[in-house]
């Protein structure tokens, strides 16, 4: 380990990331470049997602480019908060607040925002950094190479909670600029900000990740008393986001964690009304499988029994079964197919 420590110091990659980033502490930006991450100035990063990878190489393309048609070999996968979450899920993959750092120690010294047209120019470079790096596999076809280097789709979902960062409107307004359409997923903990845009993502995702308080304080671990509250305010907001947008409700579901209450979860569906539902299976998989969090492959649902779920939270609030996905455990729910058609979105 010492060793990569100190090959990672005159890694190039790893000195012009120190260089342009100050506000990350070198043990962290180490972590997150030997993760592969890709840091894009202060606090943001582009990650190659597993499905960009598979479908590059010609395999199955991701859940999103089944159910929505993105195409996910030109998906760019990214956050402009790379350090930030007033959330702690325990099934959470991602790099965590808990482990390395607190989240009351950040931001850290040197810290400023970055300008949203700055990050939108630095992450498709990012992007296309990355999507390089397959130029010459075998197993990459160049038509597929030369399109995913030229990305069309931004799926702000990395890590961190991106409302976080205060000029996240103008950020999609960049992206779109540029002829990219945007998936953002948020935990919907900042209603009031997002009340005020008058650009909203293609497809506007909350997390739906507990039924009620109860579950929520312990399963979720909030940054601070009151989030509750707001994400129920955000619920109450999606009808009208929903009028501008396509917006969906993304569960996350793990065994003996948020599974209690499906009429509670059932409820918050009937508030938000959004056009869909993703009912999904928690993976077990990167920092869900820290000790501390308590987790084990059992608390992964089998793609029969979140049919099962799925089935009976359609019948409780009206919605269609539409789509599944064996690989990603994931159920589509559609609110009204008909209305649905006339709002397809085309996505390249
Ligand atoms: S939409 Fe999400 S899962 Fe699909 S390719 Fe993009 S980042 Fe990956």
């Amino acid at each position: 380990m010492g060793r990569q420590r100190k090959d990672l110091e005159k890694n190039k990659y790893y000195k012009s990331a120190r260089g342009k980033n100050r506000s990350i502490p070198s043990p962290l930006l180490k972590l997150l470049i030997r993760q592969k991450y890709h840091i894009a100035g202060e606090h943001s990063a582009a990650k190659l997602c597993h499905w960009s990878g598979e479908a590059l190489k010609g395999g199955e393309g991701c859940y999103k480019n089944k159910f929505y048609g993105i195409s996910s070999h030109r998906c760019l996968q990214c956050t402009p908060v790379l350090l930030f979450c007033n959330h702690a899920c325990v099934f959470c993959w991602r790099m965590m607040p808990e482990r390395k750092l607190k989240f009351e120690d950040m931001p850290c010294k040197g810290f400023s925002w970055d300008e949203p047209e700055k990050i939108a120019k630095w992450l498709i470079e990012a992007q296309k950094e990355i999507v390089s790096g397959f130029g010459g596999n075998p197993k990459v076809k160049k038509e597929l190479f030369g399109e995913a280097m030229e990305p069309m789709h931004v799926a702000i979902s990395l890590t961190g909670e991106p409302t976080m960062y205060p000029h996240l409107e103008k950020l999609l307004d960049e992206f779109h600029r540029r002829g990219l359409t945007t998936f953002l997923v948020t935990n919907g903990t900042f209603p009031e900000q997002i009340e005020k845009w008058k650009t909203y993502p293609t497809q506007f995702y909350v997390s739906m990740v507990a039924p009620n308080e109860q579950v929520y304080r312990k399963a979720i671990r909030p940054a601070s008393t009151g989030l509750w509250k707001k994400y129920l305010g955000m619920l109450r907001l999606m009808p009208a986001i929903g009028e501008k947008t396509r917006t969906v409700l993304r569960m996350t579901l793990t065994r003996g964690v948020n599974d209690s209450d499906l009429e509670d979860y059932a409820n918050q569906v009937r508030v938000a009304q959004p056009h869909y539902v993703e009912v999904k299976s928690m993976v077990f998989v990167g920092g869900a499988r820290l000790k501390e969090r308590g987790l084990s492959s059992g608390s992964m649902f089998e793609m029969d029994e979140i049919d099962g779920i799925a089935e009976k939270l359609a019948g409780m609030t009206g919605y269609a079964v539409s789509e599944r996905h064996v690989p990603s455990r994931v159920v589509l729910l559609r609110r009204d197919a008909e209305a649905e058609k006339k709002r397809m979105i085309k996505w390249q």
